[in-house]
């Protein structure tokens, strides 16, 4: 069987190599060294998500996707 394309390939866990912010609250600091989430919505313009706001995040990208996996014929 041909191997399936991962369309949210670019969701990923990265460890910041320098401080960084939280895209999605701005006084949220992301430390060196820190685990966080990343994604790339245009291609080499990376997203940082701190820890903290990464679950809600995802949660939402989760319901979407079951969402449309439901409507689906
Ligand atoms: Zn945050």
């Amino acid at each position: 069987m041909a191997k399936v394309r991962n369309i949210i390939g670019d969701f990923r866990v990265e460890v910041a190599a320098r401080k960084r912010k939280c895209d999605v609250k701005k006084d949220h600091e992301i430390g060196a060294g820190e685990s966080h989430f990343a994604y790339e919505k245009v291609p080499g313009q990376r997203k940082n998500v701190c820890k903290l706001c990464a679950p809600d995040i995802l949660q939402v990208a989760q319901d979407h996707l079951s969402q449309i996996i439901k409507d689906l014929p």
